[in-house]
């Protein structure tokens, strides 16, 4: 498996939580970026093979024009037609019938839409702009015009949220024909909006214990319907789950492209710039070597989010050492913090919300 991530960094307005790489640009800048993304992507065309995931992510994709965004998915045509998954992040807001045709003329066959919320006072105060109808209304046109694998991307915990208002959320959501839902958790990001609102008490953050029992609601609730959890923050239908996600979770290569984009290649990480100056000279910001031994760590870190937990059968004859007690986990499996299921090591179900403490012993 080996994934393909392009980052598409324009937003029509900034969002007040968002840390993403991510800008308000005019078309001349849109312009540039795209024909530098292009080159880039070609520069690295000797290890785009058997790219088994596209990710067209942002920022918002569907922000560029029709003329652009097709022009790079032509540059990457020939991947497209035999990868199996190829997503785009649209905002439901500008998502059209134009660019709809192009997803299906390229063969993007997964459409990752950021909603957040459906609360109108909450979408008002983190500056988001769509409608409950609005998102109705896409996912019935991406399912017209035969794009049926959805996933719809929600954040809960935001200052002022209730339990009733997750509640509704989920109502609407588990209304829908979708296949994939992300349910993060707000992360409250220095240097954005939001920070400086909580910091100067203009808002209020949440309590944690109204998180965690906001994630045990989404939990509960997801566990009574067709969805499997097989991530912290991640649902689907049956076979669904996505290919892409999977990937980073399974310490898998991938090759970014794009301003701040990162690659895992070769046993290094290596990440481009997230200014846009910058990133049009091409210059890559970092290029971090990978040792064995943090390689080691990262199959636990990143493995263990996913519900199935991680193979240790196959790192013991990978690496012929047995991980339980190269990583001293007999007294989480004692406490029952982790479990032995089969070949798998995995996080204990009652236990998910203590995951990072888990985690912390990998760092
Ligand atoms: S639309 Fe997405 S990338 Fe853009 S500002 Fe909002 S959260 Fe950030």
């Amino acid at each position: 498996m080996k994934g393909l991530y392009i980052h598409i960094p324009f937003c029509n307005s900034i969002c007040s939580y968002c840390d993403f790489p991510k800008m308000v640009a005019n078309e001349k800048n849109k312009e540039l970026y795209i024909n530098k993304l292009i080159e880039e992507i070609k520069t690295k065309r000797e290890l785009l093979h058997n790219i088994t995931s596209v990710y067209i992510g942002g920022g918002t994709p569907n922000s560029i024009n029709n003329e652009l965004l097709e022009k790079l998915l032509l540059s990457i045509n020939d991947i497209l037609s035999y990868s199996l998954e190829n997503t785009i992040e649209c905002n439901p807001e500008l998502l059209t019938q134009s660019q709809i045709d192009l997803f299906n003329k390229y063969n993007i066959n997964r459409v990752s839409l950021g909603v957040e919320t459906i609360n109108d006072n909450i979408i008002k105060q983190i500056n988001r702009h769509h409608t409950k109808n609005m998102v109705k209304e896409k996912i019935y046109l991406l399912k017209d015009n035969n794009i049926n694998n959805i996933n719809i991307d929600l954040i809960f915990g935001f200052p002022n949220e209730t339990i009733d208002d997750v509640n509704n959320d989920l109502d609407f959501i588990l209304s829908l024909p979708i296949t994939h839902l992300s349910y993060y958790s707000l992360i409250l990001e220095e240097k954005t909006l939001l920070y400086y609102q909580i910091n100067n008490k203009i808002i209020n953050e949440l309590d944690e214990d109204l998180i965690a029992d906001m994630y045990e609601l989404i939990r509960n609730r997801l566990k009574n319907t067709n969805f499997i959890q097989y991530e912290i923050s991640n649902f689907s239908l049956p076979n669904y789950e996505s290919i892409h996600n999977l990937l980073y979770w399974n310490e898998e290569e991938y090759i970014g492209a794009g301003m701040g984009a990162s690659s895992f290649i070769n046993n290094q990480r290596i990440t481009n710039y997230k200014s846009l100056k910058k990133y049009l000279e091409y210059k890559v910001e970092d290029i971090i070597d990978i040792s064995l031994e943090e390689r080691k760590k990262e199959i636990f870190m990143l493995g263990l989010r996913k519900r199935q937990g991680v193979n240790i059968k196959k790192y013991q004859l990978e690496y012929n050492e047995n991980p339980i007690i190269k990583f001293n986990l007999n007294k989480w499996i004692n406490n029952n913090f982790l479990i032995i299921d089969g070949d798998y090591l995995k996080i204990n179900d009652d236990k998910i919300l203590l995951s990072n403490i888990i985690f912390e012993e990998f760092v």
